[in-house]
């Protein structure tokens, strides 16, 4: 029998995942870090694996993470030199679009600016923009950007996308690569950043990227907290340059009560909800996964670990 070993210190997530695992896998055996078992196991099923775990396990073949990223395996710096493999989720892409259509559609229409306004009992209305004269960009086209960039484009707005590689996508004007970054950004009212986190990602977030941005702009992250210079952000922000972000993941997770930015003018703070593999989804994957390795056959979504996603 195959046995999966399932890695985090979340302890909720562990129990959650294993009761998915009885329901979608009961052909798979699997344990936790501190059963015996573990020593055997082939798989390491993980989400911010504990320091040192990766490394207690002797029959490891294959790190499979339980999300769509795979930076949070960095949590332990004994990860070995095997595959990694990531969830792919069609219910993802679902639950992305409608985080970020709620994002743009609340600046695009601001929302923002009328929610303020109550605040202060203030009735003003602002002239109404079309979609079409309303810029989206979308940093990443992959697996959920590319889902992004077409619902937005089906929404009437105007949509530019940037990848790594060339891409084609309907009503998408596409760009790529570091020579075409300064293209995409010009004069977007809204970017969305769906990028991996790898060394050549970290920081995009910053002042040279909001410089090229429609005065006013917006900020819409759902990528990783570290992509975001934060310093640069509240110096945006403060001068007008931007007009406000929706932040949905952060370097610290949850994000610390005495953080900055919690209160900082025209951020708007979402708990890393904007969309979740479900358990079901994860279990069938991995052991989907398992199943190939000890069948010797390809797997499934497996990460480039040279270009990190
Ligand atoms: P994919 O791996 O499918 O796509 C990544 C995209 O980013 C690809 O289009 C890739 O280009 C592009 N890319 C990578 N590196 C660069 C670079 N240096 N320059 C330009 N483009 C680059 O990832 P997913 O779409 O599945 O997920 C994206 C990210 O979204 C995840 O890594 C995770 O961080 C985040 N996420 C956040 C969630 C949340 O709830 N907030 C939930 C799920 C994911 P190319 O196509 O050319 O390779």
């Amino acid at each position: 029998m195959n046995t999966i070993v399932l890695l985090s210190s979340d302890t909720v997530l562990l129990a959650q995942l294993q009761a998915a695992f009885a329901r979608q896998a009961a052909d798979m055996h699997v344990v936790l870090a501190n059963a015996p078992e573990a020593a055997h196991a082939q798989v390491a099923a993980c989400w911010f694996p504990p320091s040192g775990s990766l490394k207690a396990l002797p029959q490891l073949k294959l790190v499979h993470s339980v999300a769509a990223g795979i930076d949070h395996l960095q949590s332990d710096p004994s990860l070995p030199d095997l595959p990694i493999c990531r969830v792919v989720d069609p219910a993802h892409r679902q639950g992305m679009t409608e985080y970020v259509r709620w994002a743009v559609l609340n600046f695009h229409r601001g929302f923002e600016r009328v929610l303020q306004q109550q605040r202060e009992r203030l009735w003003q209305r602002h002239p109404q923009r079309s979609a079409a004269d309303f810029k989206v960009g979308v940093m990443g086209l992959g697996s959920l950007g590319a889902a992004i960039a077409q619902d937005l484009s089906g929404a009437g707005y105007s949509v530019r996308g940037w990848a790594r590689s060339p891409k084609e996508l309907t009503y998408v004007a596409c760009h790529h690569g570091n020579e075409q970054f300064n293209d995409f950004l010009i004069g977007l009212d809204a970017l969305v950043n769906l990028l991996p986190l790898t060394p050549a990602t970290q920081g995009i977030l910053c002042r040279s990227t909001f410089q090229r941005l429609a005065k006013d702009a917006v900020v819409i992250n759902c990528g990783r907290g570290q992509h975001v210079q934060v310093d640069d952000l509240q110096q945006a922000l403060n001068s007008g340059q931007l007009r406000g972000a929706v932040l949905d993941v952060f370097e610290r997770e949850p994000l610390p009560v005495d953080d900055r930015l919690w209160n900082m003018p025209g951020v708007i703070i979402t708990p890393h909800m904007a969309s979740a593999a479900s358990h079901d989804c994860i279990a069938q994957q991995v052991a989907l996964n398992a199943r190939c390795l000890a069948n010797g056959e390809p797997l499934q979504n497996l990460v480039n670990i040279d270009l990190g996603y």
